[in-house]
């Protein structure tokens, strides 16, 4: 099974994709764990960390190339839960080239709704202990707006190929993760 998790910043997609990953066996590939996981890295993590604290997208040309990378490497164990990519338009182009590529048919794409005033409330808490300076207010704005111009329209692409499953994220962890497992099986 191959799926995509899709929804506004503070949705709790990287909480659900996890349990998903777990409980399904899948590769989950989280661009902005990916992403973060190279901040260390001399003058690639200090750019990585200037979008990020901006509040913007790294550059289509970065973040396709290490998505890809990780694909091709993770399509040998089996399936993916993709999160937090693709957010634009050429990303989702090119994830659709690399799915193409290594033989991968996407299942379905799970959207997440929340509100942006509970989304936001959440990212403010989580903020207090994940250590992620862009938990703060400036830049939840920011990451919101990207959202609904470049991200949201996406779900058109997936809604043409009737893979988009709506849930509700308002409810518990667990509440939310039930209904998931409901629509994707044992
Ligand atoms: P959230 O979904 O809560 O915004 P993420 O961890 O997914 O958190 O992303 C954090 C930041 O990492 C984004 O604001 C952006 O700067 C960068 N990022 C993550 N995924 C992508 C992507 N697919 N393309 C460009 N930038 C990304």
């Amino acid at each position: 099974m191959n799926l995509l998790i899709f929804g506004p910043p503070g949705a709790g997609k990287g909480t659900q994709a996890s349990l998903i990953a777990k409980k399904y066996k899948l590769t989950h590939l989280s661009s902005g764990d990916i992403l973060r996981a190279e901040l260390k890295n001399g003058e690639l993590g200090a750019r990585i960390k200037k979008y990020q604290d901006a509040g913007k997208l790294v550059p289509d040309s970065l973040i396709i190339a290490m998505m890809e990378k990780a694909i091709i490497k993770g399509a040998k164990q089996g399936g993916f839960i993709f999160d937090g990519y693709p957010r634009t338009t050429k990303q989702a182009k090119a994830l659709d080239k690399s799915l193409k590529a290594e033989n991968i048919n996407l299942n379905a794409v799970i959207n997440l709704n929340l509100s942006e005033t509970e989304a936001i409330n959440r990212i403010l808490k989580r903020g207090r202990t994940s250590g992620r300076s862009d938990d703060n207010i400036k830049t939840i704005k920011a990451r919101f707006a990207v959202y609904h111009t470049l991200t949201a329209p996406l779900l058109k692409h997936y809604q043409k190929q009737e893979k988009v499953i709506n849930i509700n994220g308002r409810p518990p962890i667990t509440a939310v993760f039930k209904t998931i497992t409901q629509y994707l099986g044992k």
